[in-house]
Formats: C-alpha cells, sequence, structure tokens
C-alpha cells in the first residue's frame, strides 16, 4: 500500500490522537478536523501584455475560539485547497505550543511569482485583499507572509486594506517592512526560532554547534538565513538546496558568497555545475538535517537513509507520519515543524501587539522575548514526549490543540 500524503487526512490523524491521548471525546474531534470556514476566491488580475487572468485563491479559518486566527499566504503554482485547510490547522498548533492569543489561518493562491511582473504582483496582491477582505481584519484574521511573498507584498496588502478601511490599518497584516510598522527582527524570526531550538535539542544529544555538520534543504526565507546563523556559530553547513538542485561541500560551503548570490526567491544552484539532487542532499552524512522547503520531502521511501541524528523541520510538513515513525524508531530525534518554524509567528503577534500599541521594540526586546518562547515550548513538548513516551510530533500536537479546545468548550461550542 503506497503511503498517504495529502497532508489533511494525516493531520486529521494525528490530531484525533492528540485529542484522544487528552481525554477529548468525538465531538471534539469533529469540531477541529476541518476549519470552521474556509473561502475559495477568483481574483481577475489586468496582465502587463493587456490580457486578463484570473487566479485562483483561498483563506482558510481554522478556530477563533481563542483569538482572531493568524497565518501567511502563499504564492505557489501547487497550492490546493486540501493543503491550504492543513496549513491553516498547523498554525493552530504553532500559536498553542507558543502560547499567542491566536487561532490558526492561512492562505494561498495558485500561481508562479517568479513569472509575474512587480505590477501584476501588484495587481494580484491587491485583488487577494480585496476578495477576502470580509473575513480577515486585525481583530478577525491576520494574515503574514509565507513562501513566495515577503514584506513587499505584505506593504501593498496592507495599503489595499488600508484604502478599504478608510484608515491607515498596519495592524492588518504582520511580516510588513520597518517604515510601515514592521518589527525588528520579523524577517529571520523562523530562522532565529528554528535555530533556537537546534541549540536545545544539541544539548539533548550532546551535540556541539561548533563543528556540527549541518544540512539545509531550501534557500528561501527561512533557509538562508537559517545558513548564516549556523555558519556564524561555528557550524560547518555542508549542504544547501533550492527547486533546482543541491551544492555539497563536505569542508563546508561558502555561505557568505551564496547569500550574496542568491535571486529573491532563495534560488542559487543554477550558478553552479556540480550539482547533486535535493533526494541526494536529504540522504548525506550529517549531524543536523534541516528541512526548509516544502511537504513531503522525508517519506516512508527516504527515512530509512537518513544519517543526522537531529532532524528540524523549518518547512511546514516536510517529513510524513510514516517517516516519522521510522526516524523515531532509529533514534533520530524529529523536531516538528508545529514548533520548529514557529518563530515567525511569535514575532508576528509581537509585531501586532506593537502596531496595536502604537509603541516599538528594540531588537534586543523582540530576540530575547523570542528566545524565552521557543525555549519555554521547546521544553514543554520535549517533556510531553518522554514522560508519554511518544514521538515529538504528537507530544507537539496534544501541546498545540490542547488550548483552542479548552477555548472551544468554554465557549460552550462542544
Ligand atoms: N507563514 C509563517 C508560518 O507558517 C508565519 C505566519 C505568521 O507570521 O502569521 O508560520
Amino acid at each position: 500500500m503506497s503511503e498517504n500524503l495529502n497532508v489533511l487526512t494525516s493531520t486529521q490523524a494525528i490530531i484525533h490522537e492528540a485529542l484522544n491521548k487528552l481525554g477529548y471525546d468525538e465531538a471534539m474531534y469533529e469540531l477541529l478536523k476541518e476549519p470552521l470556514r474556509m473561502l475559495q476566491v477568483r481574483i481577475p488580475v489586468r496582465m502587463d501584455d493587456g490580457s486578463t487572468k484570473v487566479y485562483t485563491g483561498f483563506r482558510a479559518q481554522h478556530n477563533d475560539a481563542v483569538g482572531p486566527t493568524k497565518g501567511g499566504v502563499r504564492f505557489h503554482p501547487g497550492v490546493y485547497e486540501d493543503e491550504v485547510k492543513a496549513l491553516s490547522m498547523w498554525m493552530t498548533l504553532k500559536c498553542g505550543i507558543v502560547d499567542l492569543p491566536y487561532g490558526g489561518g492561512k492562505g494561498g493562491v495558485i500561481c508562479d511569482p517568479r513569472e509575474m511582473s512587480m505590477g501584476e504582483l501588484e495587481r494580484l496582491s491587491r485583488g487577494y485583499v480585496r476578495a477576502v477582505s470580509q473575513i480577515v481584519g486585525p481583530t478577525k484574521d491576520i494574515p503574514a507572509p509565507d513562501v513566495m511573498t515577503n514584506a513587499q507584498i505584505m506593504a501593498w496588502m496592507m495599503d489595499e486594506y488600508s484604502l478599504m478601511d478608510e484608515f491607515n490599518s498596519p495592524n492588518f497584516i504582520t511580516g510588513k517592512p520597518l517604515v510601515l510598522g514592521g518589527s525588528q527582527g520579523r524577517d529571520r524570526a523562523t530562522a532565529q526560532g528554528v535555530t533556537i531550538v537546534i541549540e536545545e535539542a544539541a544539548k539533548k544529544r550532546g551535540i556541539n554547534i561548533r563543528g556540527a555538520r549541518v544540512v539545509i534543504q531550501g534557500f528561501g526565507n527561512a533557509g538562508s538565513f537559517l545558513a548564516k546563523f549556523m555558519h556564524d556559530l561555528g557550524a560547518k553547513v555542508i549542504g544547501i538546496s533550492d527547486a533546482y538542485g543541491a551544492l555539497h561541500d563536505p569542508n563546508g560551503l561558502d555561505i557568505d558568497y551564496l547569500l550574496d548570490r542568491r535571486d529573491s526567491f532563495g534560488t542559487v544552484t543554477t550558478l553552479f555545475e556540480n550539482t547533486i539532487s535535493n533526494k541526494e542532499l536529504l540522504e548525506l552524512d550529517c549531524d543536523i538535517l534541516v528541512p526548509a522547503a516544502i511537504e513531503n520531502q522525508i517519506t516512508a521511501d527516504n527515512a530509512h537513509e537518513i544519517k543526522a541524528n537531529i532532524v528540524v523541520e523549518a518547512a511546514n510538513g516536510p517529513t510524513t507520519a510514516e517517516a516519522t515513525k521510522i526516524l523515531t524508531e532509529r533514534g533520530i530525534l524529529l523536531v516538528p515543524d508545529v514548533l520548529a518554524s514557529a518563530g515567525g509567528v511569535t514575532v508576528s503577534y509581537f509585531e501586532w501587539v506593537q502596531n496595536n500599541q502604537g509603541y516599538y521594540w528594540t531588537k534586543e526586546e523582540v530576540e530575547e522575548r523570542l528566545i524565552k518562547k521557543m525555549v519555554d515550548a521547546f521544553d514543554n513538548v520535549y517533556t510531553t514526549a518522554t514522560t508519554r513516551n511518544i514521538d515529538m510530533r504528537l507530544a507537539a500536537y496534544m501541546v498545540g490543540v490542547r488550548r483552542t479546545a479548552e477555548a472551544s468548550r468554554f465557549r460552550g461550542w462542544v
């Protein structure tokens, strides 16, 4: 039987198990197995050549019992409805794990920004906001960057919402440029969060980061900042990749050079001839492996070939349920996405708080608060996993879903 690669059904299965372990009944699972709201929109965009193209977009709101929903918007040709639903559920879990007063939301548009001009991207971004405007807002659902969206796109979206709202509304969206009410440290927050959990995981495994061999799949926002942080901590980044291939040097890659040459989508391997495949990259002999790209990269097919001691998921959903089992059985410490990549939404929350107050924090204040959130979250999940003798993913789901379940109960929804 081939493995289930549908991210929605596999997420539902773990949420079910987590709720069972927490003592909740089927009614709670019925509430939480799907988003409360899922809006599909069609967005007409005038292209540079005068033609009109109609794009399909989504916004999912998993559960708002705790507070407004929160989560990014991705622009990617492979976006599909079930994926957006699962991504919104993962946001609920992330917010629960780092204890933010939000539920999970997520959006996506089926498009390829690498093939669009700046003008076309701006019109699509503004069109998306107009299309979902009825269900989003600073106290309802707060978007942010995700795969192939960035601070410029957040700026256009914020401007469009402000025009409709007839009020400057920086708290509508996070991940904005600093001059428009962005937060210090938001651009690097996901990678910083990953770095913090890598340090915690390495302590548990007695690995010294200085000299540790690190492999990172993906050179986008998370992957590229992470390569830099690992390099600066004295680790040897021996492999990186983008959507087109991977680079490997057992003596450590020249990260500063690669960062300098990458384009805005994180593409860099096309400049080199002696590349290896993404599959080969994942199977490299290393201490720490960080999938920081897309879903379903470590599956039942290659989980036995992974040689890392620690796998830290900076991407959303890179390891399947079957692969999680295999890695755990093989004694590999797997730090799951909903914990490892929660640094981004954590600093997004800080950004929203600063926007609401109109008072801005220093880089040091942001960093100090992020470290505390991530270290506490890691401890909480690690302790749950070891005391209950379960894998880190199930432990993270238990920690993450509990608050939304409790809030739903208090509200009398279940
Ligand atoms: N898109 C990021 C994530 O998957 C960040 C979401 C946010 O900042 O709201 O966690």
